[in-house]
């Protein structure tokens, strides 16, 4: 039913007939599968953009165009892309292709450049065994401090003055921003393009800093044991707060996505009381440590040791991972998760 509408929307709308009708079906199913609409609402709102599996609508004029082709509505050809609707498309291949694609998705970023997205079965290559496992706490000076010194990873300076720069023209947009209803100016424009290419440059560079520490990590260990980190983002939390969360949140995908590809024991620890509690003893403090605290200091057993270290210890603890064993009883704590 909903394709017969499609074709008569294709009829009386012109703009809707210049694109190929492969991804405007898929869109329809994808749509068709969440909630129902009327005509009108579809050839107002196509095409789409989609977050977290249900589409979510935007105005036609606001949205980056996203289309999505699966078996049927694309095929490679001589490292050439030919979409339904005979459209070619030569690809600037960012990397080889390991395995055949069973759908692409096509979209544009706010900078206006498009790319191809493919998907692509999940290639496993196993890694010889060390022996070794590691424990991993998340914080703002260091992103990751571990059990192992080597592999303590210092927050990434660079970031610094690109958020400085990102915070200047998102000021700039706020200023030169209209009411909702009506066209933004140029300026507005010009701001939010810089932006756009500040925020890019800065997910890279973060995403590359998460990857290669990804590795090393799984290279070095069989097991790892590492908080289960949710970021918050509150409104109010600092800029430096901010970029803290997403080096963590990028870090932490990188770790479970690397710990997947080479089939490494990634355990993910709740974090709940990991600061208040002793990695050589178990005991856990009655008061939670002030952040200005650097040093854990056990009333229990005596033992003292940098903060982020005692906790990086009570995540292999939590996670059962310990290989040489604590002495006295261990806390039961939540239980421990594992990495999908
Ligand atoms: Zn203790």
């Amino acid at each position: 039913m909903l394709d017969k509408m499609l074709t008569e929307a294709r009829r009386i709308t012109p703009w809707l007939r210049e694109g190929s009708s492969v991804p405007q079906q898929q869109v329809i199913r994808d749509f068709g599968t969440s909630r129902t609409k009327s005509l009108k609402d579809i050839t107002d709102r196509l095409p789409v953009r989609r977050r977290a599996g249900l589409p979510r609508w935007k105005r036609k004029r606001d949205a980056a165009p996203t289309l999505n082709y699966t078996r049927r509505g694309f095929r490679l050809k001589d490292g050439r892309l030919h979409l339904a609707g005979g459209i070619v498309v030569t690809v600037v291949w960012s990397r080889e292709l390991p395995a055949d694609p069973s759908s692409v998705r096509v979209y544009q970023d706010g900078l206006g450049h498009w790319y191809a997205s493919f998907v692509v079965p999940a290639q496993v290559e196993p890694l010889p065994g060390t022996g070794l496992v590691l424990g991993v706490d998340w914080g703002v000076r260091e992103t990751a401090t571990t059990t192992s010194d080597a592999h303590d990873l210092p927050h990434a300076g660079h970031g610094r003055k690109a958020m400085a720069k990102l915070g200047r023209y998102q000021r700039m947009m706020a200023r030169r921003s209209t009411a909702k209803d009506k066209a933004q100016s140029n300026g507005y424009r010009i701001a939010k393009r810089q932006a756009a290419k500040v925020h890019r440059k800065i997910a890279r560079q973060r995403q590359d800093a998460a990857r290669k520490w990804a590795k090393k990590v799984v290279r070095d260990h069989d097991a790892v044991a590492v908080e289960d980190f949710r970021p918050k983002f509150l409104a109010r939390t600092s800029m430096a707060r901010k970029a803290a969360d997403a080096a963590i949140g990028a870090t932490k995908a990188a770790l479970i996505e690397m710990g997947r590809k080479h089939q490494r024991d990634i355990r993910l620890v709740h974090p709940a009381h990991t600061t208040m509690d002793c990695a050589r003893c178990g005991a856990r403090t009655k008061h939670a440590l002030p952040l200005s605290e650097r040093t854990y200091t056990c009333t229990a057993c005596g033992g003292a040791s940098p903060r982020d270290k005692n906790s990086a210890h009570v995540m292999l603890v939590r996670a059962g991972l310990n290989p040489a064993g604590v002495e006295g009883v261990r806390p039961p704590g939540p239980p421990v998760r594992k990495a999908a």
